[in-house]
């Protein structure tokens, strides 16, 4: 019997109680021919109950799936590499969608977008073999982002919170931090309760590689698992890989856990997605974009969700990048994305290279819905800082062609650049929530004003070991998630004056 017929008889006979009706003789099983292949996009004749995205298996052992369907003729996009199908070779449906392994064993591992090692590993002992398109949670199944993502990030954690269950964008142009926010973010998880799971689309492999050392040098590995489709890879292996992303990372948000997805990124996929359809000769519509990559994306992210507690309460986070070009997000795949996604962290080149790092462009990020799942006490003291920041990024446009005399003016612009050497932060330097804390409490209550950028820079490193030396109520609250009383933050505050007054005077000793 047929791989078909018996899957299709297990299910009738395991579904239904009743006598099953089994037709007995002979029983056909359609064969299809590839009319041409060219590619990578195969056109399959001969089938005619294949289903969108249904694996089909080529003559040979190679796969590939079902992309476009029309009367007479399928568009097949290839999974491996094709040189080995040509016209006339024969095709079978599976009458399955694409599944790829999902589970523990996956954790620490290097996979290709249908779940292979490349990482030189055994293969994947899977708990259970899930479609790589699956629905997303309905409204009802859903819950309010309530917890955050600490990314370590004091930019992004301060101003632009994420919350477990959100879709942030990280768009900007070349090389201008997009991974490294991710990267940072990824490692800041290794001592807390969420999974990563790294997927890399159309990226360069020595990128993908540095991503994945970087990851493993930092002692993150074991908490994440990595999807890879590199620019070499078939365009049918890239376009597949951020489904195949998601299912690995729904497993855990399913069993109350939590993850995290990172898209690096779908500029490339939306590329590939029209170079296939460009192959498979749909219409072209805005920057000959197939009109249906809107959708493709939408539903792709809408995965991504804080389930309710009824359904075990977890959750995934998405973390998106996308590509600009000379920072124009008005172009169609940034403002798609933009409007499917609940927020967006800007990187701006000339902040790069002005050596503002990360080069997070205030003005225009946002978040629209973590906000509400900040730490109380961190949003208790970041309140203001947005506000001050953006008023002295005004004023120094304004300012810079001519001095300054008035005495507010200038306190202004001296805690705004007190706030910019504060949102600068190295790679791999994450802060805690209380270091977070206690720095903004400090600069509110104006006790770094009197610090030098480098004394500022020493305190920031020093920071932790003091402030865990130096234990307040405010640790236990902060630990707690409360919000912090005006006598707790005095504390803090208090033991960071120390440790400025210490470098203080450390500084004037090296002078004398
Ligand atoms: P691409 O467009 O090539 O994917 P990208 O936008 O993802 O680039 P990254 O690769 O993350 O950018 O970063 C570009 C360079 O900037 C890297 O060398 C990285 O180490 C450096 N960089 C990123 N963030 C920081 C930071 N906060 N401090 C210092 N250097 C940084
Ligand atoms: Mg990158």
């Amino acid at each position: 019997m047929t791989e078909n017929g018996k899957k299709r008889s297990d299910w009738f006979t395991e579904s239904s109680t009743e006598i099953v009706q089994l037709r007995l003789g002979p029983s056909a099983e359609a064969v299809g021919r590839v009319e041409h292949v060219a590619d990578n996009v195969a056109a399959v004749s001969g089938l005619p109950d294949v289903r969108l995205n249904e694996l089909l298996l080529f003559e040979g052992g190679r796969t590939g799936f079902a992309l476009t369907l029309d009367e007479e003729t399928i568009s097949a996009v290839l999974l491996d590499d094709g040189a080995a199908i040509q016209s006339g070779s024969r095709v079978r449906g599976t009458g399955e969608v694409v599944r790829v392994p999902v589970g523990r064993a996956l954790l620490g591992r290097i996979v290709d977008p249908l779940g292979r090692p490349l990482d030189g590993g055994p293969p994947i002992a899977a708990e259970a073999q899930e479609p790589i398109e699956r629905p997303a949670p309905a409204i009802i199944d859903r819950d309010l982002v309530s917890r955050p993502v600490e990314t370590g990030i004091l930019v992004v954690d301060a101003l632009f919170a994420l919350g477990r269950g959100q879709r942030e964008l990280i768009i900007g142009d070349r090389a201008t931090g997009k991974t490294s926010i991710a990267v940072d973010t990824i490692v800041n998880q290794k001592d807390a309760d969420i999974i990563s799971v790294y997927v890399a689309v159309g990226q360069r492999a020595t990128a993908v590689e540095r991503v994945i050392e970087a990851i493993r040098n930092h002692g993150a590995m074991d908490r994440c698992i990595f999807v890879v489709a590199s620019a070499a890879a078939s365009p049918g292996l890239q376009w597949i890989a951020p489904f195949t992303g998601f299912t690995m990372a729904e497993y855990f948000r399913d069993r109350g856990e939590h993850a995290l997805i990172v898209i690096d990124d779908l500029s490339k996929h939306a590329a590939t997605h029209r170079e296939l359809a460009l192959l498979t000769r749909e219409p072209p519509g805005r920057e000959a974009y197939p009109g249906d990559v809107f959708y493709l994306h939408a539903r792709l992210l809408e995965r991504a969700a804080k389930l309710s507690g009824k359904l075990g309460g977890g959750s995934l986070t998405a973390l998106p990048i996308a590509e600009t070009d000379a920072g124009n997000l008005s172009a169609y795949i940034p403002t798609n994305l933009i409007s499917i996604t609940d927020g967006q962290i800007v990187l701006n080149s000339h902040l790069f290279t002005a050596d503002q790092r990360p080069a997070v462009d205030v003005g225009l990020s946002v978040s629209r819905v973590g906000g509400k799942a900040q730490h109380p006490a961190l949003r208790q003291v970041s309140g203001e800082v947005r506000l001050q920041y953006s008023q002295f990024q005004e004023l120094e446009m304004f300012t810079r062609f001519g001095g300054i005399s008035d005495k507010r003016v200038k306190a202004q612009m001296l805690r705004g650049k007190h706030i910019r050497a504060l949102l600068s932060q190295q790679r791999f330097a994450t802060l805690r929530m209380i270091d977070q804390i206690a720095l903004l409490a400090a600069l509110n209550a104006g006790t770094l004003d009197a610090l030098s950028p480098e004394d500022l820079a020493t305190l920031r490193t020093r920071l932790a070991a003091f402030l865990d030396a130096n234990p307040t109520s405010a640790t236990t609250a902060i630990e707690e998630g409360k919000q912090l009383a005006e006598s707790q933050l005095a504390d803090l505050v208090a033991v960071v004056a120390r440790l400025a007054a210490e470098l203080a005077s450390t500084a004037a000793d090296a002078e004398s």
